[in-house]
């Protein structure tokens, strides 16, 4: 093993049997990463492997492992498979040559693989560096290994402490979870003069406490911009999933003063996926939180200003500008306005469901509960790819998953290949004609009452969590009747809006609406929102842009 001679750092260790390309990819590391992590660097998988048994004693922390795929005695697969059970945290790369990319896809099942790189990895700038940068940037995130990041002190059956660790991992906040009833959770209570009563306690890294913040206060203190710092912009954009973050991307790359207004976290429903596999260039798929961040960092690379936390009730038109309010009373214009606020979850409208949402009974927060399903028996409402996936992702650390399908078959809902996944998992089962009549329990979920719709019985099931996933809404009543929409409240758009090739009746224009424009001219709608959209990432990601082109557009002619 040959090493750098700090001790304390965390470390990115490389392995490749063949001395040159070992060196070689070390020096490459080195002079990216080396002034704040130290670069271990192996010649076999044997020596790889002695050196981070030895790091583990020595109470080191790995962030990510480069394995070479060709190597004599043990191969990287083997090798990776070995390093999980010293570091399951870190992240794993492997290096193939072309000929071997069978290999490192079958290694994504084996070793839970997060990237492989086709050697040679010249010029690093291009090829080494965003793919580590990225890896190392997840990993901080997930396992908050810094000790300088939030810590969160909360109760796992406290709705409150849920929702704010939701905010913060969407947010991708880096941040440290500790149970109130857990010594050093009892240890932060104190020192912040709280007697748990009201919980979460969030500690922020320059030590300032919060109990119970709102979300908004909450991502002031972590470094969340909440507010715009101009009256006036070329385009506002409402809503940072796929959609938003698109149009936030083009419309400041092409040079529009641009502010996208989140209520919550960026990355929308998509943010919340485990795995997104249809997403073009991904052939290995890319989680949400993944996809979301690179897009973050892109908007706000090409001086985009990314408000969170921040939720628009009313949209308002005078003359040339278009003003829109928040909740907290404030107000911004802007020449041009996307709509991209998407759809959230519909809620489960069964006796107790509602009391016990954060205790037991989630929407689409399966990512974050994840660690707390260990071992555990899980239950899963729906039958569309977005149950799909969150069943794959929970089967890999719950004991028992149950899929509650109220259709007969799950093939009309789930695409093809997701349902081969779930039929092979040994630990999912599908429960079809299955309703949940029921949700029983008074700190938290303890039991469901479940109805055979075919044979009309119903039992009741010990149950502790449920993760709800029956489709979605717009939610775009604060639209009023400031634009058009249709009767379940997607805002209607172009074509949508003529009747005859004719405008609506208000429209104030000699031309017809843009395809994605509203019956307002220069207020688009973009993604979910937009009546007969295709409910996709991609479909999102490309209305996004279009839709600033088309806001181009209507610049141009005003
Ligand atoms: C769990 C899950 C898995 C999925 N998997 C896939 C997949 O594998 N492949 C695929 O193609 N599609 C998938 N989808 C669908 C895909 O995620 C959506 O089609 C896509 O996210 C739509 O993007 P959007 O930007 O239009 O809206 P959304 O993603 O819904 O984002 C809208 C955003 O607007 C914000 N917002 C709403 N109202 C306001 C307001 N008043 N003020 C400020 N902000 C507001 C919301 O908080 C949200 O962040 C999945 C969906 C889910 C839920």
């Amino acid at each position: 093993m040959a090493e750098d001679t700090d001790e304390v750092r965390t470390v990115i260790l490389t392995v490749d049997d063949d001395p040159a390309v070992s060196r070689a990819v070390a020096r490459d590391l080195r002079r990216h990463y080396g002034e704040d992590y130290r670069v271990v660097r192996a010649e076999s998988g044997a020596s790889a492997l002695e050196a981070l048994r030895v790091l583990k004693l020595r109470g080191a922390s790995v962030a990510v492992i480069l394995a070479d795929y060709r190597m004599p005695q043990m191969n990287g697969i083997e090798f990776l498979e070995a390093a999980l059970d010293l570091f399951p945290a870190a992240r794993r790369v492997l290096l193939t040559a072309y000929a071997d990319t069978n290999a490192a896809i079958d290694a994504i099942n084996v070793v839970d693989l997060d990237h492989y790189l086709l050697k040679p990895w010249e010029p690093p700038e291009e090829k080494l560096y965003p793919v580590v940068d990225d890896l190392l940037e997840t990993w901080r995130a997930d396992d908050g290994h810094a000790v300088d990041v939030t810590k969160v002190v909360g109760h796992r059956w406290s709705a409150r402490s849920s929702q704010i660790r939701e905010f913060l991992a969407r947010n991708q906040v880096p941040y440290r979870w500790y149970s109130s009833e857990e010594p050093e959770g009892g240890r932060l209570l104190v020192a912040a003069g709280q007697d748990g009563l009201r919980l979460p306690l969030v500690v922020t890294p320059d030590g300032t406490a919060l109990v119970e913040p709102a979300e908004r206060d909450l991502a002031a203190h972590v470094g969340l911009s909440t507010t715009p710092a101009a009256d006036f912009y070329d385009l506002v954009i409402v809503g940072g999933g796929p959609a938003g973050l698109a149009a936030a991307v083009y419309g400041a790359s092409e040079g529009l003063r641009t502010v996208l207004v989140e209520r919550e976290a960026t990355g929308g429903q998509a943010g919340q996926s485990s795995r997104i596999e249809n997403y073009l260039g991904f052939p290995d798929g890319v989680s949400g939180a993944q996809l979301t961040d690179r897009a973050r960092r892109q908007a706000t690379r090409f001086g985009a200003e990314l408000l969170t936390a921040c939720r628009v009730t009313g949209l308002e038109v005078k003359g040339a500008a278009r003003t829109l309010r928040f909740s907290d009373g404030s107000a911004v214009s802007a020449h041009t306005v996307i709509l991209a606020t998407g759809v959230s979850y519909r809620q489960l409208d069964v006796p107790g469901a509602a009391g016990l949402t954060g205790r037991g009974v989630y929407y689409g927060s399966a990512l974050t509960e994840a660690a707390a399903c260990q071992g555990q028996e899980v239950y899963i409402v729906g039958g569309a790819n977005s149950a799909g996936q969150a069943a794959m992702f929970l089967s890999r650390s719950a004991r028992k998953v149950t899929l509650l399908v109220r259709a007969p078959e799950l093939a009309s809902s789930m695409s093809y290949y997701l349902l081969q996944r779930v039929e092979d998992a040994s630990t999912i089962t599908v429960l079809t004609d299955t309703v949940v009549e029921a949700a029983h329990g008074k700190e938290h979920l303890d039991g469901l009452t479940l109805r055979n719709s075919v044979t009309g019985r119903s039992e009741t099931v010990d149950a502790q969590w449920m993760y709800v996933f029956i489709g979605a809404a717009p939610l775009t009543d604060w639209l009023d009747d400031a634009v058009l929409r249709n009767p379940r409240g997607f805002v209607l758009t172009g074509p949508d809006l003529t009747t005859d090739g004719r405008p609506p009746a208000d429209w104030p224009l000699d031309r017809a609406p843009y395809h994605l424009e509203t019956n307002v001219p220069g207020v688009f709608a973009a993604g979910d929102v937009r009546a007969e959209s295709a409910k996709r990432v991609a479909s999102a990601v490309g209305e996004g842009a279009m839709a600033v082109m088309l806001a181009h557009r209507y610049l141009e002619q005003s």
